[in-house]
């Protein structure tokens, strides 16, 4: 029996959100309605390079991309099993000859934190491709759709990111968010709704406030990732809700 995994996007957030039980639980429970993968291909935030860069396809140690977090956050560990034959496949379905490999790079935390709840037990492989921002947005949306072969295969694809995020004007969790982020948020899950894959293609002509939700783009650019992976199909929103006033915890599942 083979089954079409879907295409997801995850708003990771703050990394807290690795040993946060409230916060982890919607991402529980969507990790338990999801068909076991047989690997996780992950586009995060946090890995921006270009040409397109499959990361290690060993375990390796997590990498420990902030700053000024309590102390346990560093101590947190997901040796989930390497993906090679994932790498491969996506290797194949890009042209081998326009992606590069990093034995070097491990898993940053736009992966991890969302997985320790997602996947807890650890048993499912994960491999990360970079996010080529400077290839811009069509080269993003593209990686998703050239990948989306792999989604037959036993593998789910997941972009993250967040669908708003300014951390210039964080503010007090729990406050309510800023209408700017709040706009976006809605004008995302309406062309998702919709299916209105061109809108979101053509996010910098109709977006609401763009430069105050993503003073850069590296957290919106995997939306797209997904979105290409799986350009309009059957669209489900496992998370919702804001953190620190203009952090959108949106996500996706496509498919
Ligand atoms: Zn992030």
């Amino acid at each position: 029996m083979t089954v079409k995994h879907p295409a997801i996007f995850v708003g990771h957030g703050a990394p807290t959100i690795a040993l946060d039980a409230a916060k982890g639980a919607p991402l529980q429970a969507w990790g338990r309605a999801l068909d076991k993968p047989r690997a996780v291909l992950v586009v995060s935030a946090h890995w921006e390079r270009a040409p397109v860069t499959v990361g290690t396809v060993k375990t390796a140690p997590l990498l420990y991309d902030f700053y000024g977090f309590p102390q346990p956050l560093y101590q947190v560990r997901y040796p989930a099993p390497g993906a090679p034959d994932a790498a491969d496949r996506a290797a194949d379905l890009l042209g081998a000859a326009h992606i590069e490999r990093s034995d070097e790079r491990g898993l940053d935390h736009g992966v991890w934190t969302p997985l320790v709840h997602m996947f807890p037990a650890g048993d499912v492989p994960v491999v990360q491709l970079s996010l080529p921002t400077a290839s811009g947005a069509t080269a993003v949306f593209e990686l998703g759709r050239q990948l989306a072969p792999l989604r037959d295969e036993g593998v789910l694809l997941m972009g993250s990111g967040n669908v708003t995020h300014n951390l210039r004007a964080i503010g007090p969790d729990g406050s309510s968010p800023e209408p700017w982020a709040m706009e976006f948020d809605d004008w995302v899950q309406d062309a998702l709704t919709r299916g209105d894959v061109d809108a979101l293609r053509a996010y910098r002509d109709h977006a609401p406030a763009l430069a105050q939700n993503h003073p850069t783009e590296e957290h919106w650019l995997p939306l797209l990732f997904a979105v290409g992976a799986a350009a309009g199909e059957r669209v489900q929103f496992p998370v919702e809700g804001f953190e620190f006033q203009n952090l959108s915890r949106r996500s996706v599942q496509l498919g």
